[in-house]
């Protein structure tokens, strides 16, 4: 099986190892040690302040996404959302389930936001901003230094969903003013699902204890005051933090965060140009490393997506709705190699010799 979907990604040998072994006991010195390790390097990946804390839930992507929004806005705030596609999408129905005043910003399909989207929301008294830096379901990295700058001179809020961007695109949080950062397990950190993290400025840690949250999982205050003792206040995904543990050791050791946004910009590069002749064209003005969403202009990309999975044994990512049959996309994150891109792009021409495409 070789996987360019966009999660659950293939994981390294060591990662996989660990999955084979006994899940062990938490409350010991020892995991905590281990949990220290992991929010002292994903600090460092993200590049937050000094006094940021992270904070790891059970729980897929949304689950953080969700805690994010209850702990750090209430129904007096005035929320901006990027809606550009299905995840963004999600943050308007936790909003809208929450009882969070907010307005869409929605940029067409596969379109970066521009400086003109923004311009009426000057001065508005809006409080609060949210958006999935890379909308993964279009293949579009937003630019994030015009909303940041936005942000500033409005002096509002920024909460940035980079569950899929983390690792993959160069990202300053300090720098950005960003106050809240969110990514998962099973993206470019290449492990099973299950474990979401929210990285929280020195400001949203305190917007988190000074806000009245009605839930006992996703009320972030607990979580935070365990996470200083490097615990959680229930029983985490225990073999996942163990090995996002080693994957983040892994990427220390292989050069850092700027070695792994190279090497899956690579990736993402080298495929790009083998793709070049075949009857596809890219839909996104704004394209990330972590994924490239493709047009079939011969035929259905649900179809291709069914006779890669049944008949060669890849799979690569469809799409949902209204896309189904128009866009499918192939994934550059996880345990993947340049020959791995050379695999799919022969397995795409000998579709196309069949007749297939
Ligand atoms: C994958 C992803 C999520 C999280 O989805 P889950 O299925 O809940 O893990 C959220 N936002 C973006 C941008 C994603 O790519």
């Amino acid at each position: 099986m070789l996987n360019f979907t966009v999660g659950p990604v293939m994981s390294s040998d060591a990662v996989r190892a660990i999955g084979a072994e006994q899940v062990p006991y938490f409350r010991t010195p020892e995991f905590s040690e281990l949990m220290f390790e992991n929010e002292r390097l994903v600090k460092k990946f993200v590049k937050a302040e000094e006094d940021a804390r992270v904070v790891f839930i059970t729980g897929s992507g949304t689950a953080s996404m969700e805690a994010s929004v209850m702990n750090v806005f209430t129904p007096q705030d005035k929320i901006l959302v990027v809606n550009g596609g299905s995840f963004g999408e999600r943050f308007c129905q936790i909003c809208e389930i929450h009882d969070i005043p907010f307005t869409e910003i929605r940029p067409e399909f596969g379109h970066d936001i521009t400086a003109k989207m923004l311009a009426p929301y000057e001065g508005q008294g809006y409080t609060g901003f949210l958006v999935n830096l890379d909308e993964t379901s279009t293949g579009v990295l937003y630019n994030i230094q015009l909303i940041s700058d936005f942000c500033r001179r409005n002096d509002i809020f920024l909460v940035v969903d980079s569950i899929s961007s983390f690792l993959c695109d160069p990202f300053d949080m300090k720098a950005l003013d960003v106050q809240v950062m969110i990514t998962g397990s099973q993206k470019a950190l290449a492990c099973p699902p299950g474990i979401s993290l929210i990285v929280l400025s020195e400001k949203a840690v305190e917007r988190v204890n000074a806000n009245h949250v009605k839930s006992l999982y996703f009320d972030l205050k607990e979580a935070l005051k365990n996470g200083e003792r490097g615990q959680t206040p229930f029983t985490c995904a225990v073999g996942i933090l163990r090995q996002i543990n080693m994957r983040l050791k892994e990427i220390e050791t292989a050069g850092g965060v700027e070695f792994e946004n190279n090497k899956i910009g690579d990736l993402a590069q080298d495929f790009r140009t083998k793709i070049k002749g075949l009857p596809f064209e890219i839909v996104s003005n704004s394209l990330p490393n972590a994924v490239t969403p493709l047009h079939p202009t011969t035929a259905s990309a649900y179809g291709i997506f069914t006779v890669l999975k049944d008949e060669y044994g890849i799979w690569i990512c469809p799409n949902g709705g209204e896309l189904k049959d128009k866009v499918f996309r192939v994934g550059h994150i996880g345990a993947l190699t340049k020959e791995d891109n050379t695999t799919l792009v022969n397995a795409f021409k000998d579709l196309q010799k069949r007749g297939i495409i």
